[in-house]
C-alpha cells in the first residue's frame, strides 16, 4: 500500500527524506516556508566540509561511511560530482578536540590518517603559518561536498520519482486524529499517513517539537579576496580545519568558483531568540576574528574579505543530531538539533527518516540520537 507523506522543511535533510521515500515508492508531499533553496536557513552555499574520523564522536563514523555511499549513489542517478574526496588538512595542539577526537575516531573504527611532520605541512601548505606545538594531519577519507548541486539533485530526484513541492507555505499546525495526521495549509486541513519534520533552526516554531531542545544561531560566512582565486584543489589547496590553543575552531574550502577562498569559525556566532531575527549584528566582531586568524594563521593568502553570507545553526544541548518518533504519535517523525555539522550525513539521514516512517525503526546505530538521552 503506497503510504502518503508530508514533509515540513525542503532544506537539505527535508530533501534527502522526500528522495529516499519517494524511491521506495511513498507519495511525497513537501512544504518549504520559502522558495526552494532560499538563503535564510542553513543549507545554502556552494560547499561543505566532509570528513569521516569524526572528532565530534566516533559512534558517527558508521553512519558517514553510509552517508559516503548515499552521496556516491546519488552522483551516479545524477550524473553531478557531489562529493570530492580529496583530503582535509588539520592542525591544533594534541590535547585538544580537533586533533585527539580525530586521532581517537580513527583508531576506534581502523580509519587512516597522514601524520604530516611540521617540515612536510610547511613546503605543502606554505600559506599557512602554525604554532610549533601544533600537531598536522590530512584524513584521506575527507574533503567537501558541492552543497548546492546536492540540494538540487535530492530535489530534483524526489521530484524525478513523483514528489511534489510546495514552496512558500509556512506550516503552523500539525494534528492527529485516529484516522489520519494532518496538517493545515492555507487555512485547510490535509491529511497524510505520516508526517516528518525537518524544520532546521525554526523547530521552535512548530508546536510540540523544537522549543526545548533546539536554539538558533547565526554564523558568517566570509570570501577572501578574489586575489586569492588561485587557491584551488589542482594547486595542492586542501579544505582546512584549524583549531587555535584556545579552543576556536577556523575552517576554510579552496576556490571552487569566482568568490575565492571561503573561511568561516565553527565556534562562535550570535544565539537568537527567533531565527528570522535580524536585530543582532555581531559581523563587525566576526568579520574582524576572521581576518585575525587570516593573518596569522594563512599570511600566505590576503586577508582582505570581499564578500559575507549569514548561515543559521540548530544547536542542540549537546551538539548532536536529534531523530526519532514523536513521542506523543509515531506517525511523526524528526531530525533536528544538526548542529552546525548535518549536511554530510544527508544521504543517511533520509534513508534513516524514510525507515521511520515505513517501519517505525531504524539501523541502530542511530540509537545515539535519540532525544531520550536529555531526560
Ligand atoms: C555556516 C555553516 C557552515 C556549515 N558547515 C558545514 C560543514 O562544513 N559540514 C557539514 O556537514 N555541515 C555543515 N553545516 C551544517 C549543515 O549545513 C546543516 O546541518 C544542514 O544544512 C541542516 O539542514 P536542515 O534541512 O536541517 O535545515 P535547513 O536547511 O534550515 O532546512 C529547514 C527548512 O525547513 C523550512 N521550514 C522550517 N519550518 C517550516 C514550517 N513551519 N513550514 C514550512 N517550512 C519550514 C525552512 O524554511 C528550511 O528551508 C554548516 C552550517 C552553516 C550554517
Amino acid at each position: 500500500m503506497t503510504i502518503r507523506v508530508a514533509i515540513i522543511g525542503a532544506g537539505i535533510m527535508g530533501a534527502a527524506a522526500a528522495y529516499a521515500l519517494s524511491r521506495r515508492g511513498a507519495e511525497v508531499t513537501i512544504f518549504e516556508q520559502f522558495a526552494a533553496r532560499h538563503d535564510r536557513g542553513s543549507s545554502h552555499g556552494a560547499t561543505r566540509l566532509y570528513r569521516t574520523a569524526y572528532f565530534e564522536h566516533p559512534d558517527y563514523v558508521p553512519i558517514l561511511k553510509r552517508a559516503a555511499a548515499g552521496w556516491r549513489e546519488l552522483e551516479r542517478e545524477s550524473g553531478e560530482t557531489l562529493l570530492e574526496m580529496c583530503g582535509v588538512f588539520m592542525a591544533g595542539m594534541p590535547e585538544n578536540p580537533l586533533i585527539s577526537g580525530t586521532v581517537g575516531a580513527a583508531e576506534k573504527h581502523g580509519l587512516s590518517l597522514q601524520r604530516i611532520t611540521r617540515n612536510e605541512a610547511s613546503w605543502r601548505f606554505p600559506w599557512f603559518a602554525l604554532d610549533p606545538a601544533m600537531e598536522t594531519l590530512i584524513e584521506p577519507e575527507a574533503g567537501f561536498i558541492y552543497a548546492s548541486k546536492a540540494h538540487t539533485a535530492l530535489l530534483s530526484g524526489a521530484k524525478a520519482h513523483g514528489a511534489a513541492l510546495h514552496e512558500n507555505r509556512p506550516i503552523d499546525k500539525w494534528d492527529v486524529a485516529s484516522a489520519d495526521v494532518g496538517i493545515t495549509v492555507d487555512g485547510q486541513r490535509r491529511g497524510f499517513d505520516k508526517i516528518i519534520l525537518t524544520p532546521g533552526a525554526f523547530a521552535g516554531s512548530l508546536k510540540g517539537l523544537g522549543e526545548r531542545l533546539v536554539k538558533p544561531m547565526r554564523k558568517k560566512l566570509y570570501w577572501t579576496s578574489p586575489e586569492n582565486q588561485g587557491f584551488t584543489l589542482p594547486i595542492g589547496f586542501l579544505p582546512f580545519g584549524i583549531e587555535e590553543p584556545d579552543g576556536r575552531f577556523f575552517y576554510g574550502f579552496p576556490a571552487v568558483d569566482s568568490d575565492g577562498v571561503k573561511v568561516g569559525e565553527h565556534t562562535g556566532g550570535a544565539a537568537l531568540t527567533n531565527p528570522d531575527d535580524d536585530a543582532i549584528d555581531y559581523s563587525d566582531q566576526a568579520g574582524r576574528d576572521i581576518a585575525d586568524f587570516l593573518q596569522r594563521r594563512a599570511p600566505g593568502l590576503s586577508s582582505t574579505t570581499t564578500k559575507e553570507q549569514s548561515c543559521l545553526y540548530a544547536m542542540s544541548p549537546d551538539g548532536h543530531f536529534i531523530i526519532d518518533l514523536h513521542p506523543d504519535d509515531e506517525r511523526i517523525v524528526f531530525a533536528m538539533g544538526f548542529s552546525g555539522h548535518g549536511f554530510k550525513f544527508a544521504p543517511v539521514i533520509g534513508e534513516a527518516l524514510a525507515d521511520l516512517a515505513f517501519t517505525g525503526e531504524t539501523i541502530k546505530e542511530f540509537d545515539f540520537l535519540k532525544p531520550e538521552r536529555f531526560s
